[in-house]
């Protein structure tokens, strides 16, 4: 049984590197008036309250994104990638009083000629997106596993596009059938960019290294960028979190990169952070 529930997370430092480097990579497929494809393999809620009792009981908003639409207001980010981003995240919450979770961020930007395709597997949370994120014509809801849902929904029309994986890694299993995933994906797919969220987590350690080992040795090209604490985490807590981006578009690593750096910044916690944004695999 899934017991995840995003609501407590949303809007965290993990959640603002992921859901920075998402609103790049798919601003820079906009660049194009053809269409695209988004597939959200875990898709969560869609909204989040960040005054809800969930998110308070955490503190993890207010250490994230709370925090730097605060420090923004005082000072605005110098980087035009981090400006953008936290704007669309202050006007999208004044709007409607909720932070976007990944398929609310992707519909946003997308237009009235692209796609959209989310799959949550919990029996709630499957509820609440429909009720967030539908009825939208473009968006399709998928109430199932979001692991063999990505294999048997790729490639998708239209072929040019993304997907998000980004698992809640309740089950030990979930990094292997990440790795299994995005290497069965990257072959139906050839046109397809994967950003792929893991966390990092002491008593997972041999697990991660597995699915990472398997991902960026792959021949893939692949970026992967990893925000990790300095100071001693316990087993169970998140040292960090980190992102790889299969098939990542040209030079977007010096736009995430910039902007990334800048957050840890605006957030004082470059002292206490190890940053690293590496390119494996062949580049495209
Ligand atoms: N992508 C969302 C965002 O950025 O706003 C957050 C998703 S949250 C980290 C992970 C979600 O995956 C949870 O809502 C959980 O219920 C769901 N989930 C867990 N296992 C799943 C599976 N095998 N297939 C689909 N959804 C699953």
């Amino acid at each position: 049984m899934l017991s995840y529930r995003h609501a407590y997370h949303a809007g965290n430092q993990a959640d603002i590197f992921k859901h920075f480097t998402l609103f790049h990579i798919v601003k820079y497929l906009l660049q194009k008036e053809t269409p695209v494809a988004y597939l959200d393999t875990h898709a969560g809620a869609g909204l989040y309250r960040l005054d809800s009792e969930a998110s308070s009981k955490t503190g993890e908003a207010q250490a994230g994104i709370l925090s730097l639409l605060e420090a923004q207001s005082k000072l605005p980010p110098k980087t035009d990638s981090t400006q953008s981003f936290v704007g669309f995240c202050k006007t999208f919450l004044d709007k409607t009083g909720y932070y976007p979770g990944s398929p609310a961020i992707v519909a946003s930007l997308l237009r009235s000629q692209d796609k959209l395709i989310l799959m949550e597997l919990h029996n709630n949370e499957i509820d609440i997106l429909k009720h967030n994120c539908g009825p939208d014509k473009r968006i399709h809801i998928h109430h199932r596993d979001g692991f063999t849902g990505l294999e048997a929904l790729t490639p998708p029309t239209p072929r040019r596009g993304l997907c998000l994986i980004d698992p809640s890694y309740e089950l030990p299993g979930d990094y292997a059938s990440t790795a299994q995933t995005v290497l069965e994906t990257a072959r139906r797919w050839p046109a397809g960019i994967m950003l792929i969220w893991y966390p990092v987590v002491g008593r997972r350690e041999n697990q991660l290294k597995a699915m990472h080992h398997a991902i960026c040795t792959s021949g893939l090209p692949v970026l992967d960028i990893c925000v990790q604490s300095k100071n001693a985490v316990t087993e169970y807590g998140l040292a960090g979190s980190g992102i790889l981006v299969v098939r990542p578009p040209w030079n977007i690593h010096h736009t995430l990169g910039l902007g990334i750096r800048e957050i840890l910044e605006i957030l004082g916690l470059q002292e206490d952070t190890f940053f690293s944004c590496t390119r494996h695999g062949r580049s495209d």
